[in-house]
């Protein structure tokens, strides 16, 4: 999600990198900065433009074009550290924090500061958040630490409290269809209002997924969510497809579906009862925080479908 360039336009990070580039001009910089971006809304995009405005030493930085710059972007700064989750666990464990906190011990190839991203922070699991906490107060050879998070507040009190927080407002949709639109000239006829009803305001998410192929699973989804109510859905073999492929992608359709449902109740159309509504709700949104875990995703799936299957059998009595 990183593929933009370093002088990419995103409006709704604006504040951030003005309020970054004040705060090191004026000396103020911490150690640590919270970048309170979810990876859709351009959070490691502004923390690798903040890492390149960190090594760039053109008048204009980040210039985006000398090598310091294309360094950063290609990630062959070796000033520039960055953690991530190891694939099978989805976690950020503590033998990286610890190979991290070595690494900054080094002397700065290029003699400045040394970076490092984390990201997504959420995903530091307990050891590894509590081997952090002394390198946030004082990295070694006064590196700059960059937690980037969409969801500052699943990170332990004691690591946010360390950080400086770097704040972005979440972009509105008229402004992230403009952006997609400006992004992709030609995509007059992509629904992007429908793929960010799914994905949630999340416009570099949008840009990264099939817009017409997330409409035909979204058709796919709620077809199947009418026939779940009506009792025609084979739940089992639904939830063993969905809980394989698109799970996420599925949980949000279902979300929206449910949500678009309680709406309609609200405008006086009954039929299911809102408390089985808001529990299925509840069902999903628990599901949709299992999608980088290693729950038992069709399982996940079948309790959710079971639920509104139920419910509208119930209804029909
Ligand atoms: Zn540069």
């Amino acid at each position: 999600m990183t593929a933009l360039p370093l002088d990419a336009e995103l409006p709704w990070l604006r504040p951030a990198q003005e309020a970054f580039t004040a705060s090191l001009a004026a000396g103020r910089l911490g150690h640590a900065l919270l970048v309170q971006a979810s990876p859709g809304q351009g959070g490691e995009w502004l923390a690798t433009w903040i890492a390149a405005r960190m090594f760039c030493r053109k008048p204009a930085a980040p210039c985006g074009a000398c090598l310091d710059c294309r360094r950063v972007v290609a990630g062959e700064q070796p000033d520039l550290l960055t953690l991530r989750p190891i694939e099978d666990s989805k976690e950020i464990r503590i033998d990286q924090v610890r190979e991290l906190a070595a690494e900054l011990a080094l002397t700065a190839h290029g003699g400045g500061r040394k970076v490092a991203i984390l990201a997504p922070a959420e995903r530091l699991n307990r050891n590894a958040a509590n081997a952090l906490l002394k390198t946030l107060e004082e990295p070694p050879g006064d590196a700059l630490l960059l937690l980037v998070t969409g969801e500052p507040w699943r990170l332990p009190v004691t690591v946010q409290s360390r950080c400086t927080r770097l704040r972005s407002r979440v972009p509105s949709d008229d402004e992230s269809v403009a952006w997609l639109q400006a992004q992709r000239p030609g995509s007059s006829a992509v629904d992007w209002r429908a793929a960010l009803a799914v994905l949630g305001p999340q416009p570099l998410a949008a840009l990264a997924v099939d817009a017409a192929g997330l409409a035909g699973l979204q058709r796919d989804t709620e077809r199947a969510l009418q026939d779940a109510m009506t009792g025609g859905l084979d739940v089992v073999e639904t939830a063993e497809r969905w809980g394989k492929d698109e799970y996420a992608l599925r949980v949000a359709c279902i979300e929206r579906w449910i949500a678009e449902r309680l709406r309609e109740w609200g405008r006086g159309k009954r039929g299911v009862a809102a408390p089985a509504l808001f529990e299925a709700l509840d069902h999903a949104r628990e599901a949709r925080q299992w999608a980088e875990t290693p729950v038992n995703k069709p399982l996940a799936m079948e309790r959710i479908l079971w639920r509104l299957a139920t419910l509208a059998a119930a209804a029909r009595r």
